[in-house]
């Protein structure tokens, strides 16, 4: 299948092919028909799937260039990063075609939006709670909106935006086209669906809390204060004889953490910043910028900062802590391997984690294979001795005395008989889950 097949105008195709884009993902042939048929759409995908020119595209073809100043595309989104790479895929998209688009998020001075927002826009992106702050000061007309889409709702959910999208959908007209997605489904994204979306098209991309298939995972059982010594040393040799690690997506629970960690990294002479909620927007596009560019070698970030992002070829995850709730771990997990390139996931699981492990297992149907640990050196300084201090690892524990740069290196290869061990289904929870995030 082509996109010339999927009915779209020649100013798109164009610019699909200036992206390099050849074939519609499976998200694009099945969506763009029915958003250009005017249909509803509910549809399940992740991040990386092509879900934003799924509607993207159709929805551009939709518009015609106007002199209103009131925006007929709205499209909510979680977070700012998502909200600017959606801004950034319809300007790239809609290249040729006379059409505005502006985003509007939090985090940044407001008057540069407003300003864009009087200019006049077709396409609006944006995060709820700016939103509705300029929708509510009469600053952002949103009385003209006739496509709406919902942009990983699930996320919305989690970060406790339904009030906010409620709020929003009472400025909207009652006619008007609806898009939902959602990387995972459960009761409330069902609910929501069904007070959004009339008789809608289903499409399912990503099955129910499916992990992106191709990312190889594994885990090393390390105690915690020697993770941050095992992460230097990975980041020096890799995870087995790969050699350097150039670009890594570090996962902490907290702000405090991940700016602590990536001060920890910078010491220890590998390039690296912390992307969270705290951080100011520019710092936030500028460590985004300077990971993308392989200026840094380790992005420090926390859930919520690392939701979206679209960073291509994206070659390794690393879970410093484990997530509270385990649908956390496959959005984390899916920042590598996208777009059909391979990726790994490697997790280092202190003694307290791995009751949290064994829910990402439940929750996956899958197991994470624990690998050797490799030799690595703890510095004896401070109340730190060297590597194998009073809290040693209970399996894969390194000999001791290795002098640096003679250290062996693991075996990446995980066990097989661990991965073929997949588990049958066990308790789940929705996706707000039973315990609360910590970020
Ligand atoms: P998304 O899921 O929308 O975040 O897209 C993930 C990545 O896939 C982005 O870098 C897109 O530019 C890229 N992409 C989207 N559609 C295609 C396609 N049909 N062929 C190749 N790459 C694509």
């Amino acid at each position: 299948m082509n996109f010339s097949d999927l009915g779209l105008e020649p100013e798109l195709l164009r610019a699909v092919t200036e992206k390099g884009y050849d074939t519609p993902t499976p998200i694009q042939a099945q969506a763009i028909p029915a958003v250009l048929a005017g249909r509803d759409v509910l549809a399940g995908a992740q991040t990386g799937t092509g879900k934003t020119a799924s509607f993207v595209l159709p929805l551009l073809q939709k518009l015609e260039a106007r002199k209103d100043s009131a925006p007929r595309v709205l499209v909510l989104t979680p977070t700012r990063e998502l909200a600017a790479q959606i801004a950034q895929n319809a300007r790239d998209y809609g290249k040729y075609k006379a059409l505005r688009t502006i985003v509007i998020f939090g985090g940044v001075g407001e008057n540069p939006q407003i300003q864009a927002l009087r200019q006049g826009c077709d396409l609006l992106i944006a995060t709820p709670g700016r939103l509705l702050d300029l929708a509510n000061r009469g600053l952002a007309d949103l009385s003209r909106v006739s496509h709406f889409v919902l942009d990983e709702a699930d996320r919305m959910l989690d970060m406790g935006f339904i009030h906010d999208i409620k709020r929003v959908m009472k400025l909207l007209p009652q006619a008007r086209q609806n898009l939902l997605f959602s990387a995972t489904y459960n009761d409330d994204i069902r609910h929501l669906a069904t007070r959004l979306l009339t008789n809608p098209v289903h499409i399912d991309v990503a099955p129910r809390n499916s992990t992106a298939e191709r990312v190889e995972q594994v885990a090393f059982r390390v105690p915690k204060e020697q993770k941050r010594h095992l992460l230097v040393h990975l980041f020096g040799h890799g995870a087995t004889d790969e050699g350097q690690w150039f670009q890594a997506l570090v996962f902490t629970r907290t702000k405090h953490g991940a700016n602590k960690l990536a001060q920890q990294l910078e010491t220890a002479g590998i390039r690296a910043a912390a992307i969270h909620g705290n951080k100011s927007q520019s710092a936030r596009v500028k460590a985004l910028a300077d990971f993308k560019a392989g200026k840094i070698a380790a992005l420090v970030a926390t859930e919520v900062a690392s939701r979206g992002l679209d960073i291509k070829e994206l070659p390794m995850v690393v879970n410093y802590e484990l997530p509270n709730v385990p649908e956390d771990y496959v959005h984390r997990i899916g920042r590598t391997a996208r777009a059909g390139a391979t990726g790994r996931a490697v997790s280092l699981v202190a003694q307290d984690e791995a009751s949290l492990l064994r829910d990402i297992e439940k929750t996956m149907r899958q197991s994470v294979p624990f690998i050797e640990l490799p030799k690595f050196v703890v510095p004896a300084s401070g109340s730190e001795a060297t590597q194998a201090s009073n809290s040693r690892p209970t399996e894969n524990r390194p000999k001791q005395n290795q002098a640096p740069g003679t250290a062996h290196r693991a075996r990446f290869t995980p066990d097989r008989r661990a991965r073929s061990g997949e588990r049958g289904s066990g308790p789940r929870r929705g996706a707000a889950g039973g315990r609360a995030r910590s970020t």
